[in-house]
């Protein structure tokens, strides 16, 4: 390409299939770096995952079979790719507070064991604790053998924060501009949270915990999941590079 910076990366995009180039520093796990639809590597990352986890290959959305038979439910996914992946296969994008509803943590009965995937990026650090129930509600809506592709930020070495691990009946108020968050513990103590994190997004934005790659595994072994593995490898033809090996993407299945 005329007028390329000759140390950029040039790649084709995943989501949108838009050959489109981006210097390595700026392909970083949530900067928009496809000049077509604006996808983070975290997006391509969830999208290569997915293909290679249900066709065994990295494809572009657009070039996915057309699989309407193949049940993937997403927890609040990115719109950039939910609407393509629902042009391929039986694809629900589900919410907290709107339709179609999920609540990861108590998922109605009718969705288990039904899923052939199902797809959570940076939504398992927002979930009310405990959470562990989200990740044995994980597994339980996949069928056996079933695909989780699952992200969350979580650090390399450090240990698991649970920010509010006596949550019960809380809310969220303002003081003096800014949000404070009060909660009211299961034996009736009353606290007071100031410092609160959110991140961008609808629904649970609020950051509950930061995991560590010790507790995320953990957490992934506990509910019984199998052949779990992160994902640090890079896929510089899709534009999908880590300059860390913490808050990659996480595979994991449903054992058989
Ligand atoms: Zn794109």
């Amino acid at each position: 390409m005329l007028g390329q910076d000759p140390h950029s990366l040039a790649f084709r995009c995943n989501l949108c299939g838009a050959l489109t180039s981006a210097l390595p520093a700026q392909l970083t796990r949530e900067g928009a770096s496809c000049g077509g639809c604006g996808s983070s590597v975290r997006q391509r990352a969830v999208v290569r995952l997915l293909s290679l986890g249900l066709f065994g290959e990295s494809l572009a959305i657009g070039d996915f079979p057309l699989r309407p038979d193949l049940t993937v439910l997403d927890l609040s996914g990115a719109e950039i790719y939910a609407r393509r992946l629902a042009g391929k296969l039986g694809y629900v994008n589900t919410f907290l507070h709107r339709e179609p509803r999920l609540d990861i943590a108590a998922p109605d009965p009718s969705w288990l064991g039904r899923c052939d995937a199902l797809v959570s990026s940076d939504v398992f650090e927002h979930v009310a604790p405990p959470v562990a129930a989200a990740f044995t509600s994980a597994l339980r809506l996949l069928r056996p053998g079933g695909l989780l592709v699952l992200t969350v930020p979580f650090t390399r070495d450090g240990p698991h924060a649970e920010h509010f691990p006596e949550l019960h009946d809380f809310r969220i108020a303002e003081e003096d501009g800014r949000r404070v968050l009060f909660n009211r513990t299961a034996d009736g103590r009353r606290q007071r949270f100031g410092d609160l994190v959110f991140h961008g997004g609808e629904g649970r934005t609020l950051e509950m915990r930061v995991f560590s790659r010790a507790s995320l595994l953990a957490h992934l072994a506990e509910a019984g999941f199998a052949e779990t593995a992160l994902h640090p490898e890079p896929e510089p033809r899709s534009g999908i590079l880590w300059h860390h090996d913490w808050s990659v993407p996480a595979t994991a299945r449903r054992p058989l």
